[in-house]
């Protein structure tokens, strides 16, 4: 098979690959329906985190189940499947409690860009619709795959409620996914910080009822202008870096809650300035598969629709153009087909 391998920063390359092969009796392997970049792939891309040796790239996927080991009772060969980025078996105790993401047996997805895909804990991770849905649902199911889902856990973190007011820090595809979640969950003002046309465009299209474009203290001084000076109810910081963390937390306000899903690099929260703010964080990697019979069903019903954060289409032998795009911000997310 072929699929995409990164051997150092800026330097993906699409290779000819063995063929993945059930290694448990709990795997299943699927053949890729599509598949994507992710803003979380940058990282490596742009040297933020370290290379060791050539490896596969890609965690986010649809695709038809090829094959099956033999406690994988629940999806069968020639179904459509959707699962998470952070595989799990949905049955240990924080599964149970609903964090499939710190799932005792998690093994996350790194090998997602490529013709086929082994799922490991795909009894509890893979999710299968009734049937093969039409295509054009296709990019709207592999968002949710990560994106939405995460978009959705990071209002759930920052609890946003119906009325409330929720700001969306970061204007990639999860923060884009945050405006749609935030807009679901019934938040009656949803302001978006971003400064690229496009991205507010689609923003404003997801539910977005205000954009503010400036950044840091500025930001904050904004969003307390829009909250009569006191700030908001919930922020999703969708970024991870210092400045963003720093802005999603002085713009909640005392008693608001900030839901944290961009991977934080070298962000130090002061303990001092989280004590007296008396703001609620929580965050982490979403768990996804929580809320995929929820997001499958909006997606299929056409209440939502998370499939218009990719604004590029590249077959899957141009997945190095597909980062490059990315990358340079020429493209919000671009989608793979094998
Ligand atoms: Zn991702
Ligand atoms: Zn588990």
């Amino acid at each position: 098979m072929r699929g995409a391998v990164i051997h150092a920063p800026g330097d993906v390359r699409f290779e000819t690959l063995d063929d993945p092969k059930l290694l448990h009796p709990t795997d299943a392997i699927i053949r890729t329906a599509v598949t994507c970049v992710c803003g979380s792939d940058l990282w490596p891309y742009r040297g933020a985190e370290p290379i060791r040796d050539p490896h596969p790239m890609g965690h986010e996927y649809v695709g038809f189940v090829e094959e099956v080991g033999s406690e994988v009772t629940h999806v069968r060969p020639g179904q459509f499947v959707v699962g998470s980025f952070a595989t799990s078996d949905n049955t240990c105790a924080n599964c149970r409690n609903g964090f499939q993401s710190s799932c005792l047996h998690r093994e996350f997805m790194s090998t997602c860009q490529a013709d086929y895909v082994r799922i490991p804990n795909a009894h509890g991770t893979l999710v299968a619709t009734d049937e093969v849905p039409d295509e054009k649902h296709w990019a709207g199911l592999l968002a949710v795959s990560d994106v939405m889902g995460t978009g959705w856990w990071a209002a759930d973190a920052a609890e946003v409620e119906s009325g409330s007011t929720a700001v969306v820090v970061g204007d990639g595809a999860v923060g884009l996914c945050g405006v749609i979640a935030a807009k679901e969950m019934g938040a009656e003002r949803i302001i978006a910080m971003s400064r690229h046309e496009s991205r507010q465009k689609l923003a404003l299209e997801f539910g977005a009822t205000d954009i503010v474009t400036e950044r840091g203290d500025e930001g904050v001084a904004r969003i307390k202008d829009l909250t009569d000076g006191i700030g908001a109810d919930s922020v999703l910081e969708c970024v991870g870096t210092e400045q963003s963390m720093q802005q999603a937390l002085r713009a909640a306000r005392p008693g608001g809650n900030v839901g944290f899903v961009g991977v934080p690099h070298e962000v130090a929260v002061d303990g001092q300035e989280l004590f007296f703010s008396h703001v609620g964080l929580r965050g982490g990697p979403a768990p996804v598969r929580r809320y995929l019979p929820d997001l499958i069903d909006r997606v299929l019903t056409g209440r939502i629709d998370p499939g218009k954060v990719f604004d590029l289409t590249l077959p899957l032998e141009e997945v190095a153009e597909g980062y490059q795009a990315m990358d340079e911000r020429r493209a919000i997310k671009t989608l793979l087909t094998p």
